[in-house]
Protein backbone atom coordinates (compact mmCIF):
# COMPACT_ATOMS: atom_id res chain seq x y z
CA UNK A 1 0.00 0.00 0.00
CA UNK A 2 1.03 4.02 -0.62
CA UNK A 3 0.53 6.16 1.34
CA UNK A 4 -0.24 9.85 0.71
CA UNK A 5 -0.22 12.63 3.04
CA UNK A 6 -3.20 14.79 2.65
CA UNK A 7 -0.63 17.87 2.66
CA UNK A 8 1.32 16.39 -0.29
CA UNK A 9 -2.03 16.80 -2.68
CA UNK A 10 -2.80 19.66 -1.43
CA UNK A 11 1.02 21.17 -1.92
CA UNK A 12 0.81 19.78 -5.34
CA UNK A 13 -2.82 20.89 -6.62
CA UNK A 14 -1.49 24.09 -5.22
CA UNK A 15 2.15 24.82 -6.97
CA UNK A 16 0.41 22.94 -10.30
CA UNK A 17 -2.00 25.87 -10.16
CA UNK A 18 0.72 28.18 -9.66
CA UNK A 19 2.84 26.72 -12.78
CA UNK A 20 0.04 26.56 -15.16
CA UNK A 21 -0.64 30.34 -14.90
CA UNK A 22 2.37 31.19 -16.28
CA UNK A 23 4.12 28.67 -18.27
CA UNK A 24 2.21 27.22 -21.14
CA UNK A 25 3.00 23.68 -22.34
CA UNK A 26 6.27 23.15 -24.34
CA UNK A 27 4.55 21.32 -26.62
CA UNK A 28 2.02 23.92 -27.62
CA UNK A 29 4.53 26.97 -27.75
CA UNK A 30 6.71 24.70 -30.13
CA UNK A 31 3.35 23.68 -32.53
CA UNK A 32 2.72 27.80 -32.11
CA UNK A 33 6.41 28.32 -32.98
CA UNK A 34 5.70 26.24 -36.02
CA UNK A 35 2.66 27.74 -36.92
CA UNK A 36 4.28 31.47 -36.47
CA UNK A 37 6.81 30.79 -38.89
CA UNK A 38 4.61 29.28 -41.75
CA UNK A 39 1.81 31.87 -41.37
CA UNK A 40 1.33 34.04 -44.91
CA UNK A 41 -1.79 36.20 -43.11
CA UNK A 42 -0.07 39.30 -41.63
CA UNK A 43 -2.70 40.47 -38.79
CA UNK A 44 -2.91 36.69 -37.77
CA UNK A 45 0.86 36.73 -37.88
CA UNK A 46 0.67 39.70 -35.85
CA UNK A 47 -1.06 37.97 -33.12
CA UNK A 48 0.84 34.88 -32.67
CA UNK A 49 3.65 36.65 -32.41
CA UNK A 50 2.18 38.72 -29.51
CA UNK A 51 0.69 35.46 -27.62
CA UNK A 52 4.42 33.82 -28.10
CA UNK A 53 5.75 37.25 -26.54
CA UNK A 54 3.30 37.44 -23.86
CA UNK A 55 3.95 33.29 -23.27
CA UNK A 56 7.60 33.95 -22.52
CA UNK A 57 7.32 37.50 -20.65
CA UNK A 58 4.61 35.61 -17.96
CA UNK A 59 7.02 32.56 -17.70
CA UNK A 60 10.09 35.42 -17.31
CA UNK A 61 7.64 37.06 -14.94
CA UNK A 62 5.88 34.13 -12.87
CA UNK A 63 2.75 36.26 -13.94
CA UNK A 64 -0.90 34.76 -15.35
CA UNK A 65 -0.59 34.56 -19.33
CA UNK A 66 -4.00 35.55 -19.37
CA UNK A 67 -6.37 37.64 -17.17
CA UNK A 68 -8.91 34.58 -17.12
CA UNK A 69 -6.85 32.65 -14.79
CA UNK A 70 -9.71 29.98 -15.48
CA UNK A 71 -11.64 27.38 -13.79
CA UNK A 72 -9.76 24.84 -12.37
CA UNK A 73 -10.40 21.41 -13.42
CA UNK A 74 -8.88 18.23 -11.61
CA UNK A 75 -8.91 14.81 -13.10
CA UNK A 76 -7.69 12.24 -10.51
CA UNK A 77 -6.91 8.64 -11.14
CA UNK A 78 -6.43 7.03 -7.36
CA UNK A 79 -4.56 3.44 -7.29
CA UNK A 80 -6.82 1.18 -5.58
CA UNK A 81 -3.63 0.44 -3.45
CA UNK A 82 -3.59 4.56 -2.12
CA UNK A 83 -4.20 5.36 1.72
CA UNK A 84 -4.56 8.21 3.03
CA UNK A 85 -3.40 7.70 6.76
CA UNK A 86 -4.02 11.57 7.79
CA UNK A 87 -6.72 12.15 5.70
CA UNK A 88 -9.23 14.44 7.23
CA UNK A 89 -10.80 15.86 4.20
CA UNK A 90 -12.57 14.66 1.66
CA UNK A 91 -10.91 14.59 -2.14
CA UNK A 92 -13.18 17.19 -3.19
CA UNK A 93 -11.99 19.69 -0.13
CA UNK A 94 -8.46 18.42 -0.49
CA UNK A 95 -8.12 19.57 -4.51
CA UNK A 96 -10.31 22.78 -2.96
CA UNK A 97 -7.75 23.65 -0.45
CA UNK A 98 -5.00 23.29 -3.32
CA UNK A 99 -7.07 25.75 -5.11
CA UNK A 100 -7.61 28.26 -2.76
CA UNK A 101 -3.94 28.18 -2.08
CA UNK A 102 -2.67 28.71 -5.70
CA UNK A 103 -5.52 31.28 -6.34
CA UNK A 104 -4.71 33.19 -3.21
CA UNK A 105 -0.70 33.08 -3.66
CA UNK A 106 0.62 36.64 -2.69
CA UNK A 107 3.63 36.16 -5.28
CA UNK A 108 1.28 35.79 -7.66
CA UNK A 109 -2.51 36.33 -6.58
CA UNK A 110 -4.61 34.63 -9.54
CA UNK A 111 -7.96 35.85 -10.62
CA UNK A 112 -10.84 34.56 -9.16
CA UNK A 113 -13.44 34.15 -11.32
CA UNK A 114 -15.91 31.74 -9.96
CA UNK A 115 -19.07 32.41 -9.02
CA UNK A 116 -21.92 30.76 -6.83
CA UNK A 117 -25.47 30.21 -7.25
CA UNK A 118 -24.61 30.45 -11.03
CA UNK A 119 -28.57 30.82 -12.32
CA UNK A 120 -29.33 33.49 -9.21
CA UNK A 121 -27.43 35.98 -7.68
CA UNK A 122 -23.71 34.60 -8.90
CA UNK A 123 -21.55 35.66 -6.26
CA UNK A 124 -17.76 35.29 -6.43
CA UNK A 125 -16.23 32.85 -4.19
CA UNK A 126 -13.27 35.01 -4.10
CA UNK A 127 -11.01 32.06 -3.98
CA UNK A 128 -11.61 30.19 -7.34
CA UNK A 129 -13.40 27.32 -5.60
CA UNK A 130 -14.89 24.62 -6.10
CA UNK A 131 -13.13 22.59 -8.19
CA UNK A 132 -14.53 20.74 -10.89
CA UNK A 133 -12.95 17.15 -10.00
CA UNK A 134 -13.30 13.99 -11.93
CA UNK A 135 -12.13 11.49 -10.25
CA UNK A 136 -11.54 7.10 -10.95
CA UNK A 137 -10.56 4.59 -9.10
CA UNK A 138 -7.88 2.49 -11.25
CA UNK A 139 -5.26 -0.50 -10.54
CA UNK A 140 -2.30 0.20 -9.02
CA UNK A 141 -0.47 2.47 -5.76
CA UNK A 142 0.00 5.48 -7.46
CA UNK A 143 -2.22 9.21 -7.78
CA UNK A 144 -2.29 10.40 -11.24
CA UNK A 145 -2.88 14.27 -11.23
CA UNK A 146 -3.78 16.40 -13.93
CA UNK A 147 -4.55 19.68 -13.52
CA UNK A 148 -6.30 22.18 -16.16
CA UNK A 149 -7.15 26.42 -15.84
CA UNK A 150 -9.93 26.56 -18.32
CA UNK A 151 -10.65 29.70 -19.33
CA UNK A 152 -14.65 30.88 -19.98
CA UNK A 153 -14.26 32.64 -23.67
CA UNK A 154 -13.15 28.58 -24.97
CA UNK A 155 -15.46 27.30 -22.38
CA UNK A 156 -18.51 28.88 -23.75
CA UNK A 157 -17.97 27.45 -26.97
CA UNK A 158 -18.63 23.98 -25.84
CA UNK A 159 -20.36 22.17 -28.77
CA UNK A 160 -22.35 18.64 -28.18
CA UNK A 161 -24.68 17.19 -30.88
CA UNK A 162 -26.48 13.26 -30.89
CA UNK A 163 -26.02 12.81 -33.96
CA UNK A 164 -27.40 9.91 -36.35
CA UNK A 165 -25.22 6.56 -36.43
CA UNK A 166 -24.90 7.55 -40.45
CA UNK A 167 -24.10 11.26 -40.15
CA UNK A 168 -20.62 12.44 -40.99
CA UNK A 169 -18.32 13.66 -37.72
CA UNK A 170 -16.24 15.54 -40.02
CA UNK A 171 -19.33 17.12 -41.66
CA UNK A 172 -20.21 17.98 -38.24
CA UNK A 173 -17.11 19.35 -37.23
CA UNK A 174 -16.58 21.74 -39.99
CA UNK A 175 -19.83 22.87 -39.59
CA UNK A 176 -19.53 23.71 -36.22
CA UNK A 177 -16.57 25.37 -36.06
CA UNK A 178 -17.14 28.39 -37.87
CA UNK A 179 -19.83 28.94 -35.69
CA UNK A 180 -17.76 29.26 -32.48
CA UNK A 181 -16.38 32.56 -33.91
CA UNK A 182 -12.92 33.98 -32.17
CA UNK A 183 -13.87 33.84 -28.81
CA UNK A 184 -12.33 30.73 -28.23
CA UNK A 185 -8.81 32.58 -28.80
CA UNK A 186 -7.61 30.43 -31.85
CA UNK A 187 -4.70 29.35 -32.43
CA UNK A 188 -6.01 26.51 -29.62
CA UNK A 189 -6.77 22.87 -30.15
CA UNK A 190 -10.24 21.17 -30.89
CA UNK A 191 -10.90 18.41 -27.83
CA UNK A 192 -13.59 15.51 -29.62
CA UNK A 193 -14.97 12.84 -27.56
CA UNK A 194 -17.35 10.11 -29.46
CA UNK A 195 -19.66 7.93 -28.27
CA UNK A 196 -20.78 6.79 -25.10
CA UNK A 197 -23.73 9.23 -23.70
CA UNK A 198 -23.86 12.64 -23.86
CA UNK A 199 -22.29 13.05 -20.47
CA UNK A 200 -19.79 10.71 -21.26
CA UNK A 201 -18.99 12.14 -24.47
CA UNK A 202 -18.43 15.91 -23.14
CA UNK A 203 -16.16 14.31 -20.21
CA UNK A 204 -14.05 12.35 -23.26
CA UNK A 205 -13.92 15.72 -25.13
CA UNK A 206 -12.20 17.63 -22.31
CA UNK A 207 -10.08 15.00 -21.03
CA UNK A 208 -8.37 14.55 -24.86
CA UNK A 209 -7.24 17.90 -24.47
CA UNK A 210 -4.84 17.15 -21.41
CA UNK A 211 -2.38 15.29 -24.07
CA UNK A 212 0.24 16.76 -25.84
CA UNK A 213 0.32 18.28 -28.89
CA UNK A 214 1.26 16.22 -31.39
CA UNK A 215 -0.04 16.44 -34.18
CA UNK A 216 3.70 16.87 -36.39
CA UNK A 217 4.52 13.36 -35.27
CA UNK A 218 1.19 11.94 -36.89
CA UNK A 219 1.73 13.40 -39.94
CA UNK A 220 5.25 12.64 -39.80
CA UNK A 221 4.05 8.84 -39.28
CA UNK A 222 1.57 9.50 -42.04
CA UNK A 223 4.56 10.79 -44.54
CA UNK A 224 6.77 7.81 -43.79
CA UNK A 225 3.91 5.30 -44.62
CA UNK A 226 2.88 4.45 -41.82
CA UNK A 227 -0.37 2.71 -41.17
CA UNK A 228 -2.85 5.31 -38.80
CA UNK A 229 -5.50 4.04 -36.61
CA UNK A 230 -8.90 5.23 -37.31
CA UNK A 231 -8.68 7.65 -34.80
CA UNK A 232 -5.46 9.24 -35.94
CA UNK A 233 -6.56 9.78 -39.53
CA UNK A 234 -9.63 11.11 -38.56
CA UNK A 235 -7.87 13.92 -36.35
CA UNK A 236 -5.34 14.26 -39.33
CA UNK A 237 -8.69 15.01 -41.69
CA UNK A 238 -10.03 17.36 -38.65
CA UNK A 239 -6.73 18.59 -38.81
CA UNK A 240 -6.52 19.55 -42.15
CA UNK A 241 -9.89 20.74 -43.11
CA UNK A 242 -10.24 22.47 -40.03
CA UNK A 243 -7.22 24.90 -41.21
CA UNK A 244 -8.66 24.89 -44.30
CA UNK A 245 -11.87 27.07 -43.26
CA UNK A 246 -9.19 30.08 -42.99
CA UNK A 247 -10.48 31.46 -39.62
CA UNK A 248 -7.06 32.18 -38.55
CA UNK A 249 -5.29 33.33 -35.28
CA UNK A 250 -7.60 35.58 -33.36
CA UNK A 251 -10.38 34.83 -36.23
CA UNK A 252 -8.74 37.16 -38.12
CA UNK A 253 -7.86 34.94 -41.21
CA UNK A 254 -5.02 32.66 -41.72
CA UNK A 255 -3.19 29.64 -42.24
CA UNK A 256 -3.54 28.15 -38.36
CA UNK A 257 -6.59 27.56 -36.73
CA UNK A 258 -5.84 24.39 -35.01
CA UNK A 259 -2.62 23.21 -33.75
CA UNK A 260 -3.85 19.76 -33.15
CA UNK A 261 -7.58 17.69 -33.17
CA UNK A 262 -7.54 15.12 -30.09
CA UNK A 263 -10.27 12.76 -29.89
CA UNK A 264 -11.27 9.93 -27.22
CA UNK A 265 -13.85 7.39 -27.93
CA UNK A 266 -15.77 4.85 -26.42
CA UNK A 267 -18.28 2.04 -27.17
CA UNK A 268 -21.90 3.42 -27.67
CA UNK A 269 -25.50 2.75 -27.89
CA UNK A 270 -26.50 1.17 -31.53
CA UNK A 271 -28.90 3.78 -31.64
CA UNK A 272 -26.82 6.82 -30.95
CA UNK A 273 -23.53 9.01 -32.37
CA UNK A 274 -23.03 11.32 -29.10
CA UNK A 275 -20.05 14.33 -30.30
CA UNK A 276 -18.56 16.41 -27.90
CA UNK A 277 -16.29 19.32 -29.15
CA UNK A 278 -14.23 21.50 -26.57
CA UNK A 279 -11.64 24.21 -27.73
CA UNK A 280 -8.59 24.39 -25.93
CA UNK A 281 -7.20 28.42 -26.79
CA UNK A 282 -4.31 30.50 -26.55
CA UNK A 283 -4.13 30.20 -22.52
CA UNK A 284 -3.77 26.29 -23.15
CA UNK A 285 -3.08 25.49 -19.03
CA UNK A 286 -2.49 21.92 -17.71
CA UNK A 287 -0.45 19.72 -16.33
CA UNK A 288 0.47 15.96 -15.38
CA UNK A 289 1.90 14.40 -12.62
CA UNK A 290 2.09 11.62 -10.01
CA UNK A 291 2.17 11.19 -6.20
CA UNK A 292 4.04 7.72 -4.89
CA UNK A 293 4.16 8.29 -1.56
CA UNK A 294 7.44 9.96 -1.62
CA UNK A 295 6.34 14.01 -0.75
CA UNK A 296 4.55 16.56 -2.94
CA UNK A 297 5.36 16.35 -6.51
CA UNK A 298 8.35 18.86 -8.00
CA UNK A 299 7.54 20.10 -11.18
CA UNK A 300 10.50 21.08 -13.20
CA UNK A 301 10.38 24.62 -14.74
CA UNK A 302 11.07 24.86 -18.71
CA UNK A 303 14.21 26.22 -19.53
CA UNK A 304 13.80 29.82 -21.08
CA UNK A 305 15.87 28.93 -24.45
CA UNK A 306 12.99 26.56 -25.16
CA UNK A 307 10.67 29.55 -26.52
CA UNK A 308 10.42 30.30 -30.36
CA UNK A 309 12.88 33.10 -30.74
CA UNK A 310 9.99 35.72 -31.44
CA UNK A 311 10.07 38.81 -29.88
CA UNK A 312 6.58 41.38 -30.83
CA UNK A 313 7.00 44.57 -30.62
CA UNK A 314 4.97 47.74 -31.65
CA UNK A 315 4.50 48.28 -35.48
CA UNK A 316 5.76 52.30 -35.87
CA UNK A 317 5.94 51.54 -39.44
CA UNK A 318 2.40 50.36 -40.20
CA UNK A 319 0.48 51.47 -37.35
CA UNK A 320 -1.47 54.46 -36.78
CA UNK A 321 -0.53 56.06 -33.09
CA UNK A 322 -4.11 57.20 -31.56
CA UNK A 323 -4.60 60.38 -28.59
CA UNK A 324 -7.57 58.72 -27.22
CA UNK A 325 -7.38 62.35 -24.82
CA UNK A 326 -8.42 63.99 -27.89
CA UNK A 327 -10.21 61.37 -29.74
CA UNK A 328 -13.23 62.72 -31.74
CA UNK A 329 -16.71 60.99 -33.24
CA UNK A 330 -15.24 62.33 -36.91
CA UNK A 331 -11.62 60.64 -36.10
CA UNK A 332 -12.94 57.84 -35.06
CA UNK A 333 -15.12 57.50 -38.23
CA UNK A 334 -12.24 57.49 -40.25
CA UNK A 335 -10.81 54.40 -39.36
CA UNK A 336 -10.74 51.74 -41.29
CA UNK A 337 -11.12 47.74 -40.69
CA UNK A 338 -8.00 46.14 -40.90
CA UNK A 339 -5.82 49.51 -39.70
CA UNK A 340 -3.66 48.62 -36.59
CA UNK A 341 -3.71 51.39 -33.93
CA UNK A 342 -1.33 51.74 -31.06
CA UNK A 343 -3.63 53.61 -28.32
CA UNK A 344 -2.14 56.61 -25.91
CA UNK A 345 -3.78 58.28 -23.12
CA UNK A 346 -7.03 57.39 -21.18
CA UNK A 347 -9.63 54.69 -21.72
CA UNK A 348 -12.22 53.32 -19.28
CA UNK A 349 -12.84 49.45 -18.51
CA UNK A 350 -16.12 47.57 -18.21
CA UNK A 351 -17.15 44.34 -19.04
CA UNK A 352 -20.54 42.44 -18.32
CA UNK A 353 -21.53 42.89 -14.72
CA UNK A 354 -20.96 46.68 -15.49
CA UNK A 355 -22.70 46.99 -18.76
CA UNK A 356 -26.26 45.73 -16.53
CA UNK A 357 -26.06 47.92 -13.92
CA UNK A 358 -25.28 51.13 -16.49
CA UNK A 359 -28.47 49.65 -18.12
CA UNK A 360 -30.65 49.71 -14.85
CA UNK A 361 -29.25 53.24 -14.01
CA UNK A 362 -30.16 54.65 -17.46
CA UNK A 363 -33.85 52.59 -17.31
CA UNK A 364 -33.95 53.94 -13.89
CA UNK A 365 -32.96 57.78 -14.90
CA UNK A 366 -30.16 57.60 -12.33
CA UNK A 367 -26.95 59.31 -13.20
CA UNK A 368 -23.84 57.01 -14.29
CA UNK A 369 -20.63 56.89 -11.99
CA UNK A 370 -18.54 58.09 -14.97
CA UNK A 371 -18.84 60.37 -17.76
CA UNK A 372 -18.40 58.41 -21.06
CA UNK A 373 -18.32 61.19 -23.46
CA UNK A 374 -16.25 61.12 -26.17
CA UNK A 375 -14.34 58.06 -24.23
CA UNK A 376 -13.06 54.43 -25.39
CA UNK A 377 -14.54 51.39 -23.68
CA UNK A 378 -12.14 48.20 -22.89
CA UNK A 379 -13.77 45.02 -22.03
CA UNK A 380 -11.62 43.71 -19.55
CA UNK A 381 -11.31 42.18 -15.86
CA UNK A 382 -7.95 42.65 -14.87
CA UNK A 383 -5.96 40.17 -12.27
CA UNK A 384 -5.04 42.14 -9.52
CA UNK A 385 -1.49 44.02 -9.65
CA UNK A 386 1.58 42.87 -7.34
CA UNK A 387 4.70 44.65 -6.36
CA UNK A 388 5.32 47.71 -8.64
CA UNK A 389 2.77 46.65 -11.20
CA UNK A 390 -0.07 49.50 -11.60
CA UNK A 391 -2.32 46.33 -13.11
CA UNK A 392 -1.92 42.45 -13.17
CA UNK A 393 -2.60 40.79 -16.82
CA UNK A 394 -5.30 42.78 -18.91
CA UNK A 395 -6.27 41.31 -22.03
CA UNK A 396 -9.79 41.20 -23.36
CA UNK A 397 -12.90 39.71 -22.72
CA UNK A 398 -14.98 38.68 -25.54
CA UNK A 399 -16.99 41.49 -26.65
CA UNK A 400 -20.09 39.55 -28.36
CA UNK A 401 -21.70 39.22 -25.06
CA UNK A 402 -21.50 43.12 -24.78
CA UNK A 403 -23.58 43.19 -27.91
CA UNK A 404 -26.91 43.81 -26.16
CA UNK A 405 -25.76 46.43 -24.82
CA UNK A 406 -24.01 48.18 -27.90
CA UNK A 407 -26.75 50.47 -28.95
CA UNK A 408 -27.51 51.52 -25.60
CA UNK A 409 -24.48 52.49 -24.74
CA UNK A 410 -23.34 54.22 -28.00
CA UNK A 411 -26.86 56.30 -28.27
CA UNK A 412 -27.30 56.97 -24.34
CA UNK A 413 -24.03 57.34 -22.94
CA UNK A 414 -21.89 59.51 -25.53
CA UNK A 415 -19.05 56.07 -25.78
CA UNK A 416 -17.01 56.40 -29.44
CA UNK A 417 -15.65 53.23 -29.65
CA UNK A 418 -15.04 49.81 -27.94
CA UNK A 419 -11.90 47.55 -27.50
CA UNK A 420 -12.33 43.90 -26.76
CA UNK A 421 -11.27 40.03 -28.37
CA UNK A 422 -13.18 37.97 -31.04
CA UNK A 423 -16.26 39.33 -33.10
CA UNK A 424 -19.36 41.27 -32.73
CA UNK A 425 -22.56 39.92 -34.06
CA UNK A 426 -25.03 41.99 -36.11
CA UNK A 427 -26.80 43.72 -33.88
CA UNK A 428 -23.85 45.25 -32.31
CA UNK A 429 -22.34 45.48 -35.94
CA UNK A 430 -25.58 47.62 -36.94
CA UNK A 431 -25.04 49.72 -34.14
CA UNK A 432 -21.63 50.75 -34.67
CA UNK A 433 -22.61 51.53 -38.32
CA UNK A 434 -25.64 53.53 -37.57
CA UNK A 435 -23.78 55.48 -34.47
CA UNK A 436 -20.16 55.64 -37.05
CA UNK A 437 -18.66 54.44 -34.15
CA UNK A 438 -15.65 51.50 -34.45
CA UNK A 439 -15.05 48.54 -32.57
CA UNK A 440 -11.18 47.17 -32.00
CA UNK A 441 -9.85 44.18 -31.08
CA UNK A 442 -6.97 42.79 -28.91
CA UNK A 443 -5.13 39.74 -28.81
CA UNK A 444 -7.03 37.43 -26.26
CA UNK A 445 -4.25 35.42 -24.47
CA UNK A 446 -1.38 38.09 -24.76
CA UNK A 447 -2.41 40.25 -21.28
CA UNK A 448 0.47 39.93 -19.57
CA UNK A 449 2.01 42.06 -22.53
CA UNK A 450 -1.00 44.51 -22.84
CA UNK A 451 -0.74 45.19 -19.24
CA UNK A 452 2.95 46.03 -20.20
CA UNK A 453 1.07 49.12 -22.12
CA UNK A 454 -0.96 49.96 -19.38
CA UNK A 455 0.87 53.16 -16.88
CA UNK A 456 -1.81 53.85 -14.47
CA UNK A 457 -5.18 52.24 -13.22
CA UNK A 458 -7.75 53.61 -10.94
CA UNK A 459 -11.51 52.25 -10.51
CA UNK A 460 -13.58 55.02 -11.14
CA UNK A 461 -16.97 53.23 -10.69
CA UNK A 462 -18.59 49.88 -9.36
CA UNK A 463 -15.80 49.57 -6.85
CA UNK A 464 -17.98 46.67 -5.49
CA UNK A 465 -17.68 44.48 -8.82
CA UNK A 466 -14.28 43.60 -8.06
CA UNK A 467 -12.27 42.93 -11.19
CA UNK A 468 -15.59 43.91 -13.25
CA UNK A 469 -15.40 47.72 -11.98
CA UNK A 470 -15.03 50.62 -14.28
CA UNK A 471 -11.40 51.30 -14.10
CA UNK A 472 -9.56 54.44 -15.72
CA UNK A 473 -6.85 53.11 -17.76
CA UNK A 474 -4.02 54.97 -19.15
CA UNK A 475 -2.45 53.23 -21.71
CA UNK A 476 0.82 53.89 -24.04
CA UNK A 477 1.32 52.68 -27.48
CA UNK A 478 -1.63 49.31 -26.65
CA UNK A 479 -1.34 47.19 -29.98
CA UNK A 480 -5.18 47.11 -31.13
CA UNK A 481 -6.84 46.54 -35.18
CA UNK A 482 -10.08 48.16 -36.54
CA UNK A 483 -12.22 44.75 -36.61
CA UNK A 484 -15.53 46.69 -37.59
CA UNK A 485 -15.10 50.17 -38.96
CA UNK A 486 -17.96 53.21 -39.32
CA UNK A 487 -19.07 51.38 -42.47
CA UNK A 488 -19.50 48.48 -40.73
CA UNK A 489 -16.56 46.37 -42.25
CA UNK A 490 -15.84 43.66 -40.40
CA UNK A 491 -12.73 41.94 -40.30
CA UNK A 492 -14.17 38.53 -38.49
CA UNK A 493 -15.62 38.24 -41.84
CA UNK A 494 -13.89 39.28 -44.54
CA UNK A 495 -10.54 37.95 -43.57
CA UNK A 496 -11.78 34.41 -43.02
CA UNK A 497 -13.82 34.20 -46.39
CA UNK A 498 -10.76 35.70 -48.07
CA UNK A 499 -8.65 33.22 -46.63
CA UNK A 500 -10.92 30.08 -47.01
CA UNK A 501 -11.20 31.03 -50.43
CA UNK A 502 -7.22 31.36 -51.19
CA UNK A 503 -6.60 28.20 -49.37
CA UNK A 504 -9.05 26.20 -51.54
CA UNK A 505 -7.65 27.79 -54.60
CA UNK A 506 -4.24 25.66 -53.67
CA UNK A 507 -2.09 29.23 -53.72
CA UNK A 508 -0.15 27.73 -50.64
CA UNK A 509 0.38 24.02 -51.49
CA UNK A 510 3.82 25.16 -51.20
CA UNK A 511 3.38 25.92 -47.31
CA UNK A 512 1.63 22.62 -46.60
CA UNK A 513 -0.98 23.57 -43.44
CA UNK A 514 0.35 19.87 -42.30
CA UNK A 515 3.88 21.45 -42.22
CA UNK A 516 5.49 19.45 -39.11
S1 LIG B 1 -6.86 33.01 -24.13
FE1 LIG B 1 -8.93 33.77 -24.55
S2 LIG B 1 -10.35 32.05 -24.16
FE2 LIG B 1 -8.35 31.57 -23.25
S3 LIG B 1 -8.54 32.17 -21.11
FE3 LIG B 1 -7.64 33.89 -22.21
S4 LIG B 1 -9.33 35.21 -22.86
FE4 LIG B 1 -10.19 33.23 -22.25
Amino acid sequence: MTAIRQQDLIDSIADAFQYISFYHPQDYIQALGRAWEREQGAAAKDAIAQILSNSRLSAEGHRPICQDTGIAVVFLKVGMNVRWPDATLSLQQMVDEGVRRAYLNPDNPLRASVLADPAGARKNTRDNTPAVLHYEIVAGDQVEVICAAKGGGSENKSKFAALNPSDSIVDWVLKTVPTMGAGWCPPGILGLGIGGTPEKAMLLAKESLMAPVDMHELIERQRSGAALTRLEALRLELYEKVNALGIGAQGLGGLTTVLDVKILDYPTHAASLPVALIPNCAATRHVHFYLDGSGPARLEPPKLEDWPAVSWSPDLQSAKRVQLDTLSKEEVATWKAGDKLLLNGKMLTGRDAAHKRIADLLAKGEPLPVDFRNRVIYYVGPVDPVRDEVVGPAGPTTATRMDPFTRMMLEQTGLIAMIGKSERGPVAVQAIQDNRSAYLMAVGGAAYLVAKAIKSAQVVGFADLGMEAIYEFDVQDMPVTVAVDANGHNVHESGPAEWRQRIASGEFKGIALATA
